[in-house]
């Protein structure tokens, strides 16, 4: 497993008057690690530190 470097992040959705809208500005960020070989992925929610602040 290889953690994949920086953050990602799960986009929210809204559904307004029945469409399913992306909102890339709210969502939760992750970190991502990933198999090479098999392409399993897991993910976990990111731990805020004081870098996310700079
Ligand atoms: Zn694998």
């Amino acid at each position: 497993m290889i953690k994949n470097d920086g953050f990602s992040a799960i986009t929210s959705l809204k559904k307004e008057a029945g469409e399913v809208i992306f909102d890339p500005g709210s969502g939760v960020p992750i970190i991502t690690y990933m198999c090479l070989k098999c392409g399993y992925i897991e993910n976990y929610t990111a731990q805020f530190d004081e870098s996310w602040n700079s």
